[in-house]
């Protein structure tokens, strides 16, 4: 199929480039404690081999951040790193990386009294000094509060296209042009409406784009494939991340599934005549990473999916996320979602937390809601 790629510019990663004269690269993340430097450098090395062209890693903290000093010794894999909410680290972890990520809903938490023009102004300048891409990544469980308040709650795309679109001007402002942007969501069909709209008022802005939370394989590769299919088939999109809820050893499926969607793409073998299902059962977990404190939260998902097997045909969204601080933010949404801690599963129903259970209780109670749902929606 040939495929005429909007015309990007051209983002430099440590030895690759991003951007429409270059192949769409495919990235992926370390989901090991990054503190835990052994087994982090031995995912990063695995996703490397599998051909990760960027491999990410979340840093949290000063230990993380000096951790990332020793990975980058024992590895020669592009790295990009997530910046999560303190942006600050951005000066400790910089000369370690070659592309930091930001999230504009999260420059929100610290040093309230600053402004985000000051903090992005502050983020050009480190990754300016230190030769590192920016990525401006948007998502949907964390827009800026701001754009939020401004537009219909039913809206949640404008917000996240104005956040995106408001922090590529200042970017530009600023001179910086070594920058890339992420608009995810969990919904395919949404992650499609978003680029496409971005991508129709900033053509020259390369797109790296990913479904997040798209949950266990082989569903959450369909979903990534629906909209991938759409965009990349369209011409946007520069570099992708398939994000599966795998657990650690298999992470370099990641890349396998990327792959092969490109590859499928440009050889014309699309099958995203699967419309998603507004009818049916919706299962949205999320890929893991280094906050997931409880490892089991993997086998959860997949016991919540064969669990409810049995209400494939009731248009319910359950959402399974990994940690405490992402989770209660990313199931909102969701008609039932989860969260997992150490020892505990949070669990709430639409808007209303409904405590946190044990992995042993969890499924129980879960069954338990599902079927009043279920009663409530046959009435
Ligand atoms: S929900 Fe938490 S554990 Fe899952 S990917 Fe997001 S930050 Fe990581």
């Amino acid at each position: 199929m040939s495929i005429q790629r909007n015309p990007t510019r051209s983002v430099r990663v440590g030895s690759i480039s991003i951007g429409s004269k270059h192949p769409i690269a495919v990235q992926s993340m370390t989901a090991t404690h990054t503190r835990n430097i052994d087994a982090t450098v031995e995912q990063v090395n695995a996703l490397a081999a599998a051909g990760a062209d960027v491999v990410r890693i979340a840093v949290d903290s000063d230990q993380d951040a000096e951790a990332l000093a020793e990975i980058r010794r024992q590895t020669t894999a592009n790295l990009s790193v997530d910046l999560q909410e303190n942006y600050r680290l951005a000066t400790k972890v910089a000369p370690h990386v070659n592309k930091i990520r930001y999230n504009p809903g999260h420059l929100y938490h610290h040093e309230k009294t600053k402004s985000w023009q000051e903090k992005v102004t502050f983020l050009a300048s480190v990754a300016r000094e230190h030769d590192c891409a920016l990525r401006v990544g948007v998502n949907c469980g964390s827009v800026d509060p701001d754009k939020k308040n401004k537009f219909d709650a039913h809206d949640t795309i404008t917000p996240m296209i104005e956040s995106a679109s408001e922090h590529c001007q200042l970017l530009d402002e600023l001179g910086f042009d070594r920058y890339v942007v992420s608009l995810k969501d969990s919904d395919p069909t949404k992650v499609v409406e978003i680029n496409q709209r971005f991508a129709a008022v900033r053509p020259d802005v390369p797109l790296h784009l990913g479904v997040t939370e798209a949950g266990l394989p082989p569903d959450g590769i369909i979903k990534t494939r629906i909209a991938f299919e759409q965009l990349i088939g369209r011409g946007i999109g520069d570099t992708i991340r398939v994000s599966l809820t795998v657990p650690n050893s298999r992470k370099p499926d990641e890349i396998a599934a990327g792959r092969e969607i490109i590859d499928d793409i440009y050889a014309g073998r699309l099958r995203s005549v699967v419309a998603l299902n507004p009818k049916a059962l919706n299962i949205i977990s999320c890929p893991s990473c280094s906050r997931v404190e409880n490892e089991e939260f993997v086998e959860l998902a997949q016991k919540v999916k064969e669990m409810t097997r049995y209400a494939q045909d009731y248009a319910i969204t359950i959402a399974v996320m990994g940690c405490r601080v992402n989770g209660p933010g990313e199931t909102d949404e969701a008609d039932l979602g989860l969260w997992c801690g150490p020892t505990r599963v949070n669990l709430k129903r639409g808007g209303e937390p409904l405590g946190a259970f044990t992995y042993e209780e969890i499924l129980p109670r879960l069954k338990s809601e599902l079927d009043q749902l279920i009663s409530l929606r046959g009435s």
